[in-house]
C-alpha cells in the first residue's frame, strides 16, 4: 500500500489502473446511504472499497472529488435513440404528428444506417452526461439488418446499453414468429455491455395476437417493455388481456403507464411489474399524466426514461426534476379540489435520485450488479463537480442538490465498467466527429427523400386559433 499519485491526466486512465474518488459527498442509493468526505477505489471492472480515507494499492490514480457529488451512474429504461437522428425536429409536435411522421413519412424511407447514426449519437450523449446505462427502445428494426446497425453504434461506444428490439412497422405477433428474427436471437451474445429485450405494444382488440410474442419472450428468457397506459392507444382493456393470460410478471417494464384505472395498477403491483416514467414525455405527448404521483400508491416501483430527443431532452437531471415537480404539481392540485393544502411533500428528491439510478437498474433485471455505490457493484459512476459554478456551493443537501441544482454542464468524470470516459468535464477518446457526420448524412438523405415541403410541414405543424373569450371589462382612459 503507497499513496496515490496526484492529479491524473487524461491519457493515464487508458492503462486500466485502479482509481479512487477521493472526499467526495457519496451519494450510495445503498445501506450506507449518503457518506460525506468519502472515497471510493474501483479495481477492474468493480466498485472495492467504499468509506473514508480509504488504503489503496500502489500505483492507483485518484481523482480529487472534493466539492463533488459521487452517485451511481444514471440508468434510462426507455429511449428511442434511433431518433436521435433527427433531434429536436418535433418539439411542437402533438401526439398525432409523431405517428403521421413515423408511420407514413419518415417510415416509408429510413435505412440501416439512419438507426446507426442515431443510436451513434444517443450512445455518446448517455454517456457524457452520465447515463452509464440505456435502454434502446428500438422500435424500427424492420429486419435483423436494421438491428445490426444498432448494435454496431453501441460496439463503437463504451456504455451499457440493453436493446429492446421492436419493430413498429410489423405486428410483433408476426416478426417474432420470423425466421430470420429467431436466428439472429439466437446468435446474439449477452455480456456485460450489452444485452436483450424485446419491446412491443398491446394496443386494445378482442383477440390479443400479442400473446404469441410475450410466449416467445418467455421462452428465450427475454424480458419485456411495453408502451402501456397510454390514452386512447394502449390501455386497461391491453393490460386486462395481458393479465388473464398469465403474461404480466416481473419481468415486464410498462413505459408511461399514465391514465390507467385502479384496477390496472393493482395488476402491475400484484404481478412485480415496474414502471418506466417519461416525465418530458409524458407532459407534451398527451399518454396521460406522469404517472409517479399515482402509482406510488399502490407500491409499484418506477424508474426513469427520456422516450425521444426527436421531441424533448434526453438530459436526465431534466427526467428528475421535472418528475419531482409534477408529482408535487399533481399533488397540490388534488388537494385543491378538497379546498385542502399540502402540509408535507411525500415525494422526495432522494426517491426520484433512486428512481434513475437503481430503480432503473432492477427494472432492466440488473439490481444486483449495477444502480448503487456498494463493494462488489460494477463500477458505473458519476461525479457531479464544478468548482466554478455558482450553483455548485454550498453543497447541503446532496440529494436535492444532485436534483434541482446540478445539471448536465456539472458533469466531471464519468466511469462505466471500471473505464472512465470522462475526466474533468472532458470525453477521453470519444471524439463527436464520426457522431455528427453519420447523422448529418442521415438527415440529408431523409430529408432529400421526403422532400423540402413535407419536411418543413412536419417540422411546423398549423396553429389552430385560440377560441376568443369574451372579456367583461374595458380598459379606457
Ligand atoms: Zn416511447
Amino acid at each position: 500500500m503507497a499513496d496515490a499519485t496526484p492529479t491524473p491526466k487524461p491519457g493515464d486512465f487508458a492503462a486500466g489502473r485502479p482509481v479512487v474518488f477521493r472526499n467526495a459527498t457519496v451519494i450510495t442509493v445503498d445501506k450506507a446511504g449518503v457518506i460525506p468526505n468519502g472515497d471510493v477505489l474501483v479495481t477492474g471492472d468493480t466498485i472495492t472499497a467504499v468509506g473514508p480515507k480509504l488504503k489503496v494499492p500502489e500505483g492507483t490514480l485518484e481523482i480529487d472529488a472534493g466539492g463533488g457529488i459521487l452517485t451511481p451512474g444514471f440508468v434510462d429504461t426507455h429511449r428511442h435513440m434511433w431518433q436521435t437522428a433527427l433531434r429536436g425536429y418535433g418539439g411542437d409536435w402533438a401526439l398525432s404528428q409523431y405517428f403521421v411522421f413515423y408511420y407514413l413519412q419518415h417510415g416509408e424511407v429510413f435505412r440501416p444506417e439512419d438507426i446507426y447514426a442515431g443510436n451513434l449519437l444517443s450512445a455518446l450523449e448517455s454517456v457524457d452526461t452520465g447515463v452509464t446505462t440505456t435502454l434502446d427502445w428500438s422500435h424500427a428494426l424492420r429486419t435483423p439488418e436494421y438491428a445490426d446497425a444498432a448494435v454496431k453504434a453501441f460496439e463503437e461506444i463504451p456504455g451499457r446499453f440493453v436493446l429492446g428490439y421492436g419493430n413498429y412497422l410489423g405486428a410483433p405477433w408476426e416478426w417474432t414468429a420470423d425466421k430470420d428474427f429467431q436466428s439472429w436471437v439466437k446468435n446474439f451474445k449477452t455480456n456485460d455491455m450489452l444485452s436483450l429485450e424485446i419491446a412491443f405494444d398491446v394496443p386494445d382488440s378482442e383477440d390479443f395476437p400479442e400473446k404469441a410474442a410475450f410466449q416467445y419472450a418467455r421462452d428465450n428468457g427475454l424480458r419485456v417493455t411495453t408502451h402501456a397506459g397510454v390514452w386512447g392507444a394502449t390501455t386497461d382493456v391491453g393490460l386486462g388481456h395481458m393479465f388473464d393470460a398469465g403474461m404480466m410478471d416481473d419481468k415486464v417494464t410498462y413505459v408511461h403507464a399514465a391514465s390507467l384505472s385502479p384496477d390496472s395498477y393493482h395488476k402491475i403491483a400484484a404481478s412485480g411489474g415496474t414502471v418506466s416514467v417519461s416525465t418530458e414525455s409524458e407532459q407534451s405527448a398527451g399518454q396521460g399524466y406522469p404517472s409517479t404521483w399515482e402509482i406510488r400508491k399502490y407500491g409499484i416501483p418506477a424508474s426513469l426514461s427520456m422516450d425521444t430527443s426527436v421531441w424533448w431532452s434526453a438530459d436526465f437531471f431534466s427526467a428528475m426534476r421535472a418528475t419531482l415537480s409534477s408529482d408535487r404539481s399533481r399533488a397540490h392540485l388534488e388537494a385543491h379540489k378538497t379546498d385542502d393544502t399540502v402540509a408535507v411533500n411525500q415525494l422526495r428528491a432522494e426517491d426520484v435520485l433512486w428512481m434513475a439510478t437503481q430503480g432503473g437498474a432492477n427494472a432492466l433485471g440488473m439490481g444486483d450488479k449495477i444502480g448503487s455505490i456498494a463493494v462488489g457493484k460494477k463500477a458505473d459512476l458519476l461525479l457531479i463537480k464544478n468548482d466554478q459554478s455558482p450553483a455548485m456551493t454550498p453543497i447541503l443537501n446532496p440529494n436535492a442538490h444532485v436534483v434541482y441544482q446540478a445539471n448536465t454542464a456539472d458533469v466531471h468524470t464519468v466511469v462505466v465498467n471500471g473505464r472512465v470516459l470522462k475526466y474533468d468535464g472532458k470525453r477521453i477518446g470519444l471524439d463527436i466527429g464520426p457522431a455528427r457526420d453519420a447523422v448529418a448524412a442521415s438527415v440529408e438523405y431523409v430529408r432529400g427523400k421526403l422532400g423540402e415541403q413535407t419536411w418543413e410541414e412536419g417540422m411546423h405543424p398549423p396553429l389552430e386559433p385560440n377560441e376568443e373569450i369574451e372579456n367583461p371589462y374595458k380598459y379606457a382612459d
